[in-house]
């Protein structure tokens, strides 16, 4: 009876970093979650498995796929309230709350992420400077727990397990399912302005008035010469022009590795030269559709596959403002001595409050991706101790490299986070690679 169910599976986290044979279970039902998480002493969550880093595995334990709870529950047109299970998959939501002109902006980047892990690890999307991270849209969550059963979550009810559990990597227990406020979306069309800048510098004058609306930069990282140069992308809904809903299409991209990465110094200088030349050239004012705005890597999978069987790195770190440009500066320094290969760079303004493990705040958010090599890796533990030096909070779903030190010295909060969770589960039932890496 004790392993029905189950499926051991290779897996990797979604970087390439990670990878191992993990014990998977897929309940469909409340009673067989309750089952399976009987049985097992050590037990992780899991949505769509789409984090950089290995949030969702737990070795010697259970990973519970939650993708089986994926109903919508109720939707509350009067009051703008959706209740949907966790399982649910961002494009499957927004088909539904779209024809009702409504939605919730904080979307994470990819359509097949589930409204759970979106929920587990705080995700915003591009307008974060204007729509902070998911925790703003969450109303309540019904969490069960093997030890506690299933418990109700709000500001109102249990508050702190509400907040460790927004944000809290899966180790509070199973969401069963979300309650969402959700706003009017006037049309799913959008306006985007496109403007050439040369610096980061020169980028973050511009997007520091812009708190306002969905902006976000991309910048040349693969030359010093012409590091910097680049766009910044300007959002916004084209109210004038709203046409009729048309249903997102889920299609078949694949995002499976290639045998041998194409991606190289040549490559990737290459690429930017063309991708610069194609944008210079461009209308400064163009419109775009739904899934092109808000799913940018949708139909683009091929810059992931391109990096081949060895994966990348990413990082994404929050700077304050008045850090940024000693931070780039020292970077750049950095960039000649270790010569790492960038292949994107991006900016765009977060707002929020930084607490527990949540990537938030009133910061600048910087992402870079690198080609996985020993030149990177050592560049990167320079910069975690830039990230020291100058309070920058780097995203534990993005670096599958970040270390108990780093992350100790950046997340100030995260004692406090260990000992309202230690509390609430003194067997700390629910762990992961990540938990047990940063110890959690
Ligand atoms: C192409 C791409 C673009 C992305 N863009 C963005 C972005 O713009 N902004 C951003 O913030 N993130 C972004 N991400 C990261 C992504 O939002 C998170 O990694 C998200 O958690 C992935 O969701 P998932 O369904 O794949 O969950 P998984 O990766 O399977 O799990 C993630 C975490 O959520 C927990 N979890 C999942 N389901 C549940 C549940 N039902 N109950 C409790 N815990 C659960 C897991 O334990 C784990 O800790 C992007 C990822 C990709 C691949």
């Amino acid at each position: 009876m004790k392993n029905k169910n189950l499926e051991k599976k290779k897996v990797f986290s979604f970087d390439k970093t990670y990878s191992s044979i993990i014990s998977f279970a897929q309940p469909d039902k409340y009673k067989s979650l309750e089952n399976i998480s009987k049985d097992h002493r050590k037990i992780i969550n899991a949505g769509s498995n789409l984090s950089y880093s290995p949030l969702g595995f737990c070795e010697d334990g259970i990973s519970i796929d939650l993708k089986k709870f994926n109903r919508i529950i109720e939707l509350d047109k009067e009051n703008k309230t959706i209740t949907v299970e966790a399982g649910i998959t961002l494009i499957e939501f927004l088909n539904f709350t779209l024809k009702h002109d409504l939605w919730i902006p904080q979307l994470p980047g990819y359509p097949s992420i589930t409204i759970g892990g979106a929920v587990a690890s705080n995700s915003h999307g591009k307008s974060c400077g204007l729509h902070g991270a998911i925790r703003k849209s969450i109303k309540s969550i019904l969490l069960f727990h093997k030890n506690h059963g299933l418990i109700k979550l709000s500001e109102n009810e249990n508050k702190d397990i509400f907040d460790l559990t927004i944000g809290g990597l899966g180790l509070t227990g199973s969401i069963i399912n979300v309650t969402l406020n959700l706003i009017e979306i006037k049309s799913t069309r959008f306006i985007t302005k496109i403007k050439k800048v040369n610096s980061i510098e020169e980028c973050q004058k511009i997007i520091s008035k812009k708190g306002d609306s969905y902006i976000y930069s991309w910048h040349r990282a693969d030359t010093i010469k012409k590091f910097g140069e680049g766009f910044i992308f300007e959002n916004s809904i084209d109210i004038n022009n709203k046409g009729q809903f048309q249903k997102l299409s889920e299609n078949n991209y694949s995002l499976r590795p290639f045998l041998f990465p194409l991606w190289n110094r040549y490559s990737i200088k290459l690429i930017n030269k063309i991708y610069q030349y194609v944008n210079s050239n461009k209308k400064s004012v163009e419109i775009e559709d739904f899934l092109s705005v808000i799913f940018p890597f949708y139909g683009k999978e091929k810059y992931f596959n391109f990096f081949g069987q060895k994966g990348f790195l990413e990082s994404q770190l929050l700077i304050d403002e008045i850090y940024l440009q000693d931070f780039i500066n020292q970077f750049k320094t950095l960039l000649k001595i270790y010569k790492p290969i960038i292949t994107l760079l991006s900016l765009k303004n977060m707002s929020g409050e930084h607490k527990f493990l949540r990537f938030e705040g009133n910061k600048v958010c910087l992402t870079f991706d690198y080609i996985k090599s020993r030149s990177s890796i050592r560049f990167m533990y320079e910069i975690d101790r830039l990230c020291i030096k100058y309070k920058i909070i780097p995203s534990i779903i993005k670096d599958s490299r970040l270390n108990k030190e780093t992350f100790n010295k950046t997340y100030i909060y995260a004692d406090e986070f260990k000992e309202k969770l230690y509390e609430f589960d003194k067997k700390r039932t629910y762990q992961s690679e990540v938990s047990n890496r940063l110890g959690l």
